[in-house]
Parts: C-alpha cells; sequence; structure tokens
C-alpha cells in the first residue's frame, strides 16, 4: 500500500512510499483512510525537528488527523462493523499504563512515555490503510462526514475550552469577553467553540480585514483584530479568558496584559524557547494579585472528540458552511508535497487516499 513516510530527524525527508498492509491484532481494527488534514506538527517532524519513529523502524509514517472507514476488524473487537466512519485520535496509554492513561486520559499522561498515531513512537494513518485500537476511535454521523477530518484539531481546543471553565469553578465566575491569539486552524476553532458558548469572542491575527481568515471571524459574530493595525499592547479592554494559539512567544506574553481579574489563560502553542525577559516579574506580580492562572493543554481524549462531534453539529446547523472555509487546500496523494510548502492564503491542506 502508498503511505506518505517521514525520517526525523532527517530534514525535508517527507516521501510517499509503498510499504505493507498491516494486520489488525487483538483489539485493533483496520482502517481505510479516506483523509488526513496537515498541520504544524507534520511539517515540523519534516524538518526534522519533532517526531520519533517506532523502535526498530527507521521511518514514521505520518498523519494523525483523519478520517477513515472500518475495513477490517481484528479479534475481540466490539461495537464497530465494516463501513463504520471514525476518527482515530492521537495519544495512545503509556507502557507503564499510569493512573491518567487507565482512565482514558493519555492526553494527561504521568510518565511522558506515551506514543501519538503519526509523531511519537507509532505509526500515522497517511497510509492506504492504517491500524487503530478500537478502544480509541469515535463514530462520525454523517451529517459532518465532509467536515470529521478536522475533528482532531478541534478537539484540541474542545479540550483546552473545557478545561478553561472547569479550571474557573475554583471560584464564581461568568465570562464575558474572551481573546484568541492566532487565526490559524486552531485560532479559529477556538473562536468558534467559545462562540457556541456565547461569549463575545475578539481574534487577532496578521491578516487584513478582508482576508477569508477575517471572514471566518466574523461569520460566527466574532471580532477580528488585525495586530498590524492595532496592536494588543494598545487595547484597553480586558478579558475573562484568552487562548494563545500562535506558538509565538512574543505574542504569548503581549497578549498577558489583556487578562482581567480572575481570568484564565491557555497556552495551546509549542515555544521556542528565550532567554526569560525582565518583564517576567511584573507578569508573575499581577497574577497573584489578580488570581489570573495560566495553563497549558496538549492533545485531547476521547471525550474531547466526543462532545467536539456534539459541536460541529451545532455550528453547522448555526452558521452553516463555515467550517467547511477552513479547508482551503484540497490535494490528491500524488500531489502530498504540496502540502509541506504552505502558502499564504492556506488555513488547512486535506489530503485525499480514496
Ligand atoms: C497533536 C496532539 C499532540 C501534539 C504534540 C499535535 O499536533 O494534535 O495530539 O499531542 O501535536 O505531539
Ligand atoms: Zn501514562
Amino acid at each position: 500500500m502508498k503511505a506518505i513516510i517521514a525520517e526525523p530527524p532527517k530534514r525535508n525527508s517527507v516521501k510517499l512510499v509503498e510499504i505493507p498492509k498491516p494486520n489488525p491484532r487483538r483489539g485493533q481494527v483496520l482502517l481505510k483512510t479516506l483523509c488526513v488534514g496537515v498541520d504544524g506538527t507534520d511539517r515540523e517532524i519534516n524538518e526534522g525537528i519533532y517526531g520519533t519513529p517506532p523502535r526498530g523502524s527507521q521511518s514514521l509514517v505520518l498523519g494523525h488527523e483523519c478520517l477513515a472507514r472500518v475495513h477490517e476488524i481484528g479479534n475481540q473487537v466490539k461495537g464497530f462493523y465494516e463501513g463504520d466512519l471514525v476518527a482515530p485520535t492521537v495519544r495512545r496509554p503509556c507502557l507503564e499504563n499510569c493512573l491518567n492513561c487507565r482512565n482514558g486520559e493519555p492526553d494527561m499522561c504521568l510518565t511522558g512515555n506515551y506514543f501519538e498515531h503519526g509523531i511519537y513512537n507509532l505509526h500515522g494513518f497517511a497510509g492506504e490503510y492504517a491500524i487503530s485500537d478500537a478502544n480509541f476511535l469515535v463514530k462520525i454521523p454523517s451529517e459532518i462526514e465532509g467536515l470529521a477530518v478536522l475533528l482532531e484539531p478541534f478537539s484540541i481546543v474542545e479540550k483546552a475550552v473545557t478545561q478553561s471553565f472547569k479550571i474557573q469553578e475554583r471560584l464564581t465566575w461568568k465570562p464575558k469577553r474572551a481573546f484568541v491569539v492566532g487565526a490559524g486552524p486552531l485560532g479559529l476553532l477556538a473562536t468558534m467553540i467559545m462562540r457556541l458558548k456565547g461569549l463575545e469572542v475578539y481574534t487577532a491575527a496578521t491578516r487584513e480585514k478582508e482576508s477569508l481568515k477575517a471572514r471566518i471571524v466574523s461569520s460566527v459574530g466574532g471580532t477580528y483584530i488585525n495586530v498590524r493595525e492595532m496592536p494588543i499592547k494598545t487595547l484597553k479592554k480586558k478579558f475573562s479568558m484568552v487562548i494563545e494559539a500562535t506558538g509565538r512567544v512574543e505574542a504569548a506574553l503581549e497578549a498577558l496584559s489583556l487578562l482581567g481579574p480572575n481570568s484564565v489563560m491557555c497556552f495551546l502553542g509549542v515555544y521556542r524557547e528565550r532567554r526569560a525577559c525582565k518583564e517576567f516579574g511584573k507578569v508573575l506580580t499581577t497574577m497573584v494579585l489578580e488570581n489570573r492562572l495560566m495553563f497549558g493543554s496538549v492533545s485531547s481524549n476521547k471525550s474531547h472528540f466526543e462532545e467536539g462531534i456534539k459541536d460541529m453539529v451545532v455550528l453547522k446547523r448555526r452558521y452553516g458552511k463555515v467550517l467547511s472555509k477552513l479547508i482551503t487546500k484540497e490535494l490528491n496523494l500524488t500531489d502530498f508535497n504540496q502540502a509541506f510548502k504552505p502558502e499564504r492564503g492556506d488555513i488547512k491542506t486535506i489530503i485525499y487516499f480514496k
């Protein structure tokens, strides 16, 4: 079968190769991949700065954002049938099967020895066929079939928002205004999910007001801010909730000034490490004096995928085609390479296997 592989830490190693079709073992299913989404993580793996092939292998099959059909069922798999439309989650429990991994929260793994399909120690779904444990599959209702390849990034933000609300149960909290830093796929999905929560949402990025990103923000009732015209520092408003989705240290630090009393801020990026800057002392003091809370969030689990499905259905009913606007490039497998050479207008690129 054909598969897209990379060989981290080699640079620009992504290629389309012929490899043997895998066999489902006990508890596993063989998936027929329909399509995969490509994100910054995939590009970093191709740059050789992230990602680890499975033990004993030089190469890693890419792909962690996947929509597939169940093709074959291994022994002792219950509840799935050939032809079911499914999306697999990314993380799998650690070898030690720690407390959180045991409890269906491998995204909260304690040991760091977890596996991530297509990223870390485990092949991904960017092959004509792929393997997943049945326990980590969610069924996709036909209503969102065309959008469900976005479910994995959606689940990342679903987790960030859910966790923010849970964490804020520490106090009496009625958030009104939320801020999203960045308008890539995660920033735009965060905007949508927080609009569904009834929040007034401001989303900031570097694109013009007429750009597709800005239009997506307005079409769900959000306010778009072009930071080239209106830098974050100059904004006077304070926010109950901030989601950082650029992965840029400078943007993240600037956004700290948006936090109001009792607020919460969630970081979703992997930040390049820099020397601690001198403003940091002030940042910490204000955090204390205003009971602010900052936290990081990585990956997602089945519950976030399931919540994501519900929200996708509501979004579709309420705002029509807005989710599909995120998909700005659809490639055939033979053109997969283009997904690793992003262009300015791109938001989400999808590669089709069918
Ligand atoms: C994936 C997460 C994963 C993270 C770090 C992201 O692209 O969506 O599931 O945990 O990369 O490897
Ligand atoms: Zn674990």
